[in-house]
């Protein structure tokens, strides 16, 4: 069941890269996937997920292009949090919920990574799928706590974003973190809010910042491709909060399900 799971999500990442990729263009997301660097359409055994990418040594097959990592990245990341939440307690309806959530959780992450956006429509999923698994797994006894569980989950980034008039936070971050209350209840969802800042700073300081001094001492030896790549990183305003505040939910969620304690967490 669980060895299913995983390779289910496997094909699931397989398809949320083609979403991700996808969408915002003209492209519908039904068309065969191609190289983008050569347009040539992809081979089914140039398609298997995670398999592909490694047996090509991540290079289109004709034009040598690399590939990115993200592709079995997101399919892997997919997979073994399919198997991970396969392998809980969970009933099988708030596990497909579940399983549906993760797989949206998974895309509006790395779209917010290359867009700083989230899709308005996925997060209006999220919010339905979210209330649905409260309801099946909190109940519907206190119907005050389920409906307000969303937006007390939401509230700290909502203040944010009122009081910045939308400079420091976007308005989808908001959106987003009503799920969070839906999933983890009222107070595991706001703790899963501030939780994010904790994670970005850690992130910040521990990535973004080693980062950008290897590339302000790149750019001063005339390095360029290093300083290039570390520009990325330096060069940006904001750094989308996304990210971040999904892998503090997916962080709460499993600790909740399986019962570990994180250090700093009440
Ligand atoms: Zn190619």
């Amino acid at each position: 069941m669980e060895y299913a799971a995983f390779v289910f999500g496997l094909i699931v990442g397989s398809f949320l890269n083609v979403l991700i990729l996808r969408t915002g263009t003209d492209e519908g997301i039904g068309g065969r996937s191609h190289c983008s660097h050569c347009k040539r359409t992809l081979e089914w055994y140039e398609l298997v997920p995670v398999v592909s990418w490694l047996a090509l040594a991540g290079r289109c097959r004709t034009c040598r292009a690399p590939i990115s990592i993200q592709y079995p990245l997101v399919e892997l990341i997919t997979g073994v949090l399919f198997f991970i939440f396969a392998s809980s307690w969970l009933p099988p309806i708030p596990l497909g919920l579940a399983l549906a959530m993760i797989a949206l959780f998974i895309a509006v992450a790395v779209f917010d990574l290359h867009h700083s956006l989230i899709p308005d429509q996925w997060n209006y999923a999220l919010a339905i799928l979210s209330f649905l698994y409260g309801y099946a797994i909190y109940g519907a006894e206190d119907i005050v706590m389920l409906f307000s569980a969303g937006p007390i989950a939401a509230l700290p980034l909502f203040l944010l974003w009122a009081y910045s008039r939308g400079a420091w936070m976007g308005f989808g971050d908001v959106k987003l973190a009503l799920s969070f209350g839906w999933i983890l209840g009222p107070l595991y969802g706001f703790v899963a809010t501030m939780f994010a800042f904790v994670i970005g700073a850690v992130v910040s300081l521990g990535i973004l910042l080693p980062l950008s001094a290897l590339a302000t001492f790149a750019q001063k030896r005339g390095s360029k491709s290093l300083w290039q790549y570390g520009a990325g990183f330096t060069m940006r305003s904001e750094v989308p909060f996304g990210p971040f505040l999904i892998a503090s939910c997916v962080i709460l969620w499993l600790s909740t399900l399986y019962g570990i304690h994180i250090p700093l967490i009440p």
